[in-house]
């Protein structure tokens, strides 16, 4: 979706903007990263993916892959849809309540309360990029309602990426300085200035939040927030990537947007096994760019891989929805319906745990 984000004139009053906050408090940031953490840049100082480079997908959705089920309720085909079917829940006790908040929003609650808030984005795109897409008519969603518990005693934000769809300004003017907002290699710089508290994080390091420890891990996709035609784009300066949280012996991890690569593997030979996978199934469908839409979002299919790859005891599918943005997707639950379809093709035993959003489940 970069095209959709390259718009010049905008983008450099958001620069010029940000460098007029001169009365508010500084951030303080705080880089942490171990042996294996620093990734290493190209030459023009971008960085890149663990895996670059083609790819082969071991499974592929080539016929029939968004056909009716009994418990997906539409109002029109695969679009306005709510899912009805009680979901099996497995008995694996970690302690995550994860409530979804719509398209890549997650509110992960451990047992001794300590509230984790993934890519929270509340409303449309941050200011002035809302306004351009809605007077292109497009890029806009139905805003999600959000319960006062998915803002209050928040105890840490943590970010995947850039991407105007994961990272909201207005947010975290909403959330404030109390929470810790953890982010990727050189992401610190893009937070307004409010005496934030910064944990800017390598892949395979890892920080203690009391109890739990939050461990930034590689994910397969790249970055962008600002483009001056002609003059300067910021595409790949800032690291992207996905959490793995620890706690109490059990793991969680929120894979961010990202494609398949082998990097899922990796994660698994750091962490071992994962018992709640919180996996992208959408934003990989496009009529003229498949291949580029595919290599860094995961289709449905991709997701049961990686899953695999991972060893998830469950998981939770997210990216499609209502309150989705719905780029490079078919409607609104065409990624659901391919998933449900691809589930059952591969015959895997792999729990999934179905949820609309604004839901919570306690596993
Ligand atoms: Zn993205």
């Amino acid at each position: 979706m970069m095209s959709a984000f390259r718009l010049s004139f905008v983008s450099l009053l958001i620069v010029l903007v940000n460098g007029c906050s001169i009365f508010s408090h500084s951030n303080s940031v705080e880089r942490i990263s171990s042996e294996s953490g620093p990734v290493a840049r190209a030459s023009d100082g971008r960085y890149q993916n663990m895996f670059p480079g083609e790819k082969t997908y071991p499974v592929t959705c080539d016929e029939n892959c968004y056909p009716a089920f009994e418990h997906l309720e539409c109002s029109q085909h695969s679009d306005g849809c709510r899912f009805s079917a009680n979901n099996e829940i497995p008995e694996i006790e970690s302690g995550f309540t994860i409530l979804w908040l719509g398209h890549a929003s997650f509110l992960v609650t451990l047992p001794d309360d300590t509230k984790l808030l993934f890519d929270p984005v509340s409303d449309q795109f941050d200011w002035p990029i809302d306004w351009l897409h809605a007077l292109n008519g497009g890029m806009t969603r139905r805003v999600p309602s959000w319960p006062d518990s998915a803002t209050s005693g928040i105890s840490a934000v943590l970010y995947s990426h850039l991407h105007y769809d994961h990272f909201n300004k207005a947010d975290i003017a909403k959330l404030g300085n109390e929470p810790l907002y953890f982010v990727h290699q050189d992401t610190a710089g893009y937070l307004p200035q409010d005496g934030l508290d910064i944990k800017e994080v390598s892949w395979f390091s890892d920080y203690q939040l009391g109890s739990a420890t939050i461990s930034a891990v590689p994910a397969h996709h790249f970055n962008s927030r600002y483009w001056v035609p002609f003059l300067y784009n910021d595409d790949e300066k800032a690291l992207w990537g996905g959490w793995l949280i620890e706690n109490d012996g059990h793991t969680l991890f929120f894979a961010g947007d990202t494609g398949y690569s082998a990097h899922f593997k990796k994660i698994r030979e750091h962490y071992g096994s994962i018992d709640v996978c919180l996996l992208p199934i959408a934003s990989y469908y496009h009529p003229k760019y498949a291949t580029w839409y595919r290599y860094v979002h995961t289709t449905p299919e991709d997701a049961l891989t990686a899953a695999d790859d991972l060893g998830c005891k469950v998981m939770i599918p997210w990216g499609y929805g209502n309150a989705s943005w719905q780029m490079g997707d078919h409607s609104s639950h065409s990624p659901l319906k391919r998933l449900l379809k691809m589930h059952q093709k591969v015959n895997t035993s792999l729990p999934l745990v179905i949820m609309n959003e604004g839901e919570s489940v306690s596993l």
